[in-house]
């Protein structure tokens, strides 16, 4: 008999591609994170709260200092009107404030609505609270909200839909049409929207993020997820938020705490007061990114890739078959990274059923050496495909 004791859960492609990349020395564009070390002055306050400041568990939902700072931000950078206590939840980063909302919220049986390409925690998490993933694929380039796939999906057992704006990993930042169409949909079906807006603070020029709480109607019945890991360049820290009506609050805080009941308080501290000084740098770095973005893109363009838009977030997607390789995403990755030197996400591995397999996810939060050595590695493993294809 079969001793449930090996996981059925398969390795994440994130941890994978970064492993291969580290057991090659390979250039690393497919995680996530900036290769500079982050801002000088909130590791310095991280550091002098732990020498100095207070150690030990912090209250359950958080530092009221924190949860002042995150509701006073979104004020600032949204016009939210959150309470700080009984409206903000501090967790350990936006993973564990998505499992406490899964776990919190979900009975089983229901049925969650779920974008594809999907972010890899949320399956797993949905399936391990009992709900029943409804996958609604979105189509490149654009991967916009269309109202008759998004109607057909909406069921008398639909409780609950997961957004992630700004996206993870197409880059795109949904426009007004789209989260009103959402929002009215979830009103309409009476379901509750669990909106991870990690990347809130990654939007480039032209684009802008627009906080699904803030719709007709979403106010009661939104939970927005934030990460400071994200908002700071700081990916390890693992500080999230979870924002929601007090209702819903009171049933997210009950997770958490038999989650990580608590979070770092020296990290907890030093994030309080990068929200409460972060005006420059949130003006900054964005800007800075937006600038890693054009250079990879015009990088890729030049050595005849495909490279789709991106609005925001750290990443960038190319097109495989219209850069003229033939062969599917994951064999080219494997391809870039063993031969070329070079990780790179293959989107198809976002995807639970009928995958898109020609996109590739690529992270320019990077040195501008590290992006042109990426790109000419990327070069590489298109012209090894050219003359080889992988059969
Ligand atoms: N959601 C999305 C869409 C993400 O991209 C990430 C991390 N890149 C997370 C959640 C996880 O955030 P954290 O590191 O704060 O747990
Ligand atoms: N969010 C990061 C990415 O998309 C990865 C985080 C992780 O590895 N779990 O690359």
């Amino acid at each position: 008999m079969a001793n449930p004791i090996f996981s059925s859960l398969p390795t994440t492609i994130f941890e994978e591609m970064s492993g291969l990349a580290r057991s090659l020395g390979a250039i690393n564009l497919g995680q996530g994170f900036p290769d500079d070390p982050g801002p000088q002055a909130i590791r310095a306050h991280a550091a002098d709260a732990i020498l100095n400041g207070y150690n030990q568990y912090p209250p359950m939902a958080g530092l009221p200092e924190l949860r002042h700072a995150v509701a006073a931000h979104y004020v600032r950078t949204q016009g939210l009107d959150l309470d700080a206590m009984s409206e903000v939840t501090i967790t350990s980063g936006a993973t564990e404030a998505l499992a406490a909302a899964f776990f919190a919220l979900i009975e089983a049986g229901d049925e969650v609505i779920v974008f594809q390409p999907v972010y890899d925690a949320y399956l797993p998490l949905i399936r391990r609270a009992g709900g029943v993933p409804k996958l609604v694929s979105l189509q490149p380039p654009h991967w916009r909200l269309d109202r008759a796939t998004l109607e057909a999906a909406f069921t008398a057992r639909t409780r609950f839909v997961v957004l992630n704006n700004p996206n993870n990993p197409t880059g795109t930042v949904l426009p007004d049409q789209d989260l009103a169409l959402l929002a009215e949909l979830c009103v309409a079906h009476d379901v509750i929207a669990i909106c991870d807006e990690v990347w809130e603070q990654v939007v480039f020029t032209g684009a802008r993020h627009r906080p699904l709480i803030a719709y007709p109607g979403m106010r009661e019945r939104c939970v927005k997820i934030g990460s400071a890991g994200k908002m700071f360049g700081l990916t390890g820290w693992k500080v999230g938020f979870l924002c929601a009506a007090p209702a819903l609050t009171h049933s997210l805080a009950r997770a958490h705490q038999f989650l990580t009941f608590t979070t770092p308080p020296n990290l907890q501290t030093a994030v309080a007061w990068g929200l409460e000084t972060g005006e420059a740098w949130f003006r900054q770095m964005p800007i800075d990114l937006e600038r890693s973005r054009d250079r990879l893109t015009q990088g890729l363009r030049r050595e005849g890739f495909a490279a789709l838009v991106s609005q925001g977030t750290y990443f960038l997607n190319v097109d495989l078959a219209a850069s003229g390789v033939v062969e599917s995403d994951r064999d080219f990755c494997m391809r870039a990274v063993r031969d070329a030197g070079v990780a790179a996400i293959p989107v198809s591995a976002l995807y639970e059923e009928d995958p898109v397999t020609s996109i590739l996810r690529l992270c320019f939060s990077k040195r501008d050496a590290t992006l042109d050595a990426g790109v000419a590695a990327l070069a590489r493993a298109r012209e090894l495909s050219l003359t080889s294809p992988a059969r």
